[in-house]
């Protein structure tokens, strides 16, 4: 829907794990509201895409493979030559959702909010996920509810890392767990709040309600963690966590959290535990993640402003990998005292290349924060 007055583009995605339907329940309950109550948004659009169409008609994760894991650009730019027949499932719903957004892209209006609606097999507080930007962290601390950064650096592939890398702001929310009906209540409460955060509405009833149901829903933590551990899976697995786990539980070393064909998992390190597998398809058994504390994320902003990916192409064991100056490569046996927490603090994501070389990319010098300078939750920074 569209307001007659300009402003900015907010495009909720729901569904794209088929199951997990209730961002699309709350998307569909929120749009009837505003629709029955005969109110209009103040200004700008608001855009609804019901993800994995095949696989909610299911009931499952997903049919052929995971849509949630196949948007780098290099897959995308071979899903994109392939003809309609010999894309899978998933393949011809990425192109169809593809192509939404440059639509979306080309014919709305700036400054553009793009949040991706998701449940999750265990117990656990609502919660965010970003690709940590300024722009994604400045935005999602205004709602009441816990930020993970960084989980994408262990993912492949996720849709909100691709429109990150366009620019944007981009994130994650999970409500709840599947089949929960307060994942539906926290979701709508989401997309109200976003409505108001974003300008497309001056306000509705029972704003200050939404506020508080999802901060008590989070147990009001509204704290920063990052994500330090994935528990990957092989692709073929037998992995059963035991009962009784939930997002957010400190827990230390050496718990045992579940079985691998009959042999235990135990915790390496001391940690929180994220996101616990409870059901069969899935990539990670399990995360764990650390608070961030207060100081890092200020010094982190503070160094951002610089243009710190110039210095550091001038030290020995740095170089480009390509000619679009996208990532850098580290060799760590020549910069020894540089380490990823370092290039986390100055705003680079990370991947292990291979023992020794860490390849990087910054995520500050695409994100069009320009778009966003005249927000409330932004200017002032
Ligand atoms: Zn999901």
């Amino acid at each position: 829907m569209t307001s007659d007055k300009p402003g900015p583009t907010v495009v909720f995605f729901g569904g794209i794990h088929g199951n997990e339907p209730a961002g699309v329940a709350a998307l569909t309950e929120v749009t009837n509201t505003l629709k029955c109550e005969g109110a209009a948004l103040d200004k700008g659009s608001l855009i609804g895409i019901r993800g994995n169409l095949p696989a909610l008609l299911q009931k499952e994760r997903f049919l052929d493979h995971d849509l949630n894991r196949i948007w780098s650009r290099s897959r995308l730019e071979t899903v994109l030559a392939k003809t309609e027949q010999e894309r899978s499932t998933e393949e011809k719903e990425l192109v169809l959702i593809y192509e939404l957004i440059q639509e979306v892209l080309q014919s709305y209006s700036p400054p553009f909010y793009f949040i991706d609606l998701h449940t999750t097999s265990s117990r656990t507080r609502p919660f965010i996920t970003i690709n940590d930007s300024i722009i994604n962290r400045y935005f999602s601390r205004i709602f009441p509810v816990p930020v993970i950064l960084g989980i994408e650096e262990y993912l492949e592939g996720p849709l909100l890392s691709y429109i990150n890398e366009l620019g944007y702001v981009a994130l994650g929310f999970e409500s709840g767990t599947h089949d929960d009906p307060a994942a539906i209540r926290n979701a709508a409460d989401f997309i109200w709040l976003t409505l108001v955060y974003t300008g497309l509405l001056s306000d509705y009833p029972g704003r200050e309600e939404s506020y508080n149901r999802l901060d008590r829903a989070s147990e009001s933590d509204h704290d920063f963690y990052e994500v330090f551990y994935r528990h990957k899976l092989p692709d073929t697995h037998n992995f059963r966590m035991n009962e009784g786990f939930r997002s957010f539980q400190p827990l230390p070393k050496g718990t045992v959290l579940g079985s691998e064909r009959g042999t235990p998992v135990a915790m390496q390190k001391k940690g929180i535990l994220f996101m616990p597998l409870y059901q069969k398809q899935g990539e990670e058994g399990f995360f764990l993640i650390r608070k961030t504390p207060s100081w890092a994320l200020k010094l982190s902003a503070r160094l951002r402003k610089w243009k710190t990916h110039e210095l550091l192409t001038r030290l020995p064991g740095v170089r480009w990998t390509d000619s679009e100056k996208d990532k850098l490569e580290v060799d760590l046996s020549v910069a020894r005292f540089m380490n990823r927490p370092i290039f986390h603090l100055l705003g680079y994501r990370s991947r292990q290349r291979d023992k020794t070389h860490l390849l990087i990319s910054n995520r500050e010098h695409k994100a069009r924060n320009d778009d966003y300078k005249n927000t409330f939750w932004f200017s002032g920074h």
